[in-house]
């Protein structure tokens, strides 16, 4: 697999700053803010900060503290959020997977019974 990352993905323009966002927080490697068009009362987006397309292109070449970091980010969005009654992290990748930003992202949410996983 081949990973050809786009820098003007707007992930990459939030993380130079160039689009504002909302952020719950952020560490060395990584930034969560919420999205755009909240599916649930928490929707929080959790992403590297170094230049990568989906969960297996950081899975594979991400450096051990980036992805450390990451999970650290995503234990503290669960703290913030207070998701103690669950929540659901998603990693959408490529067409099948109807990925629109490609820059890796994983979703929480949370905040509502969720439903089934998935409807289509
Ligand atoms: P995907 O389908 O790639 O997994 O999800 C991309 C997510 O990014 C969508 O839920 C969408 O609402 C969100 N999104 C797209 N553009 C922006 C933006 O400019 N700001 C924020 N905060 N979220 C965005």
């Amino acid at each position: 697999m081949v990973y050809a990352y786009d820098d003007q993905n707007i992930f990459a323009k939030i993380l130079r700053g160039e689009i504002p966002n909302q952020t719950v927080f952020e560490n060395e490697h990584a930034l969560a803010f919420r999205d755009i068009n909240a599916q649930a009362p928490v929707h929080v987006l959790v992403i590297p900060k170094g230049p990568y397309m989906s969960l297996d292109h950081f899975a594979r070449d991400g450096s051990a503290d980036e992805q450390v970091g990451f999970m650290k980010a995503v234990a503290e969005v669960c703290r913030l959020e207070a998701v103690d009654a669950g929540f659901r992290a998603v990693a959408n990748a490529r067409e099948d997977g109807v990925q629109e930003v490609p820059h890796y992202h994983l979703h929480i949410l949370a905040g509502r019974n969720l439903g089934p996983m998935l409807m289509g």
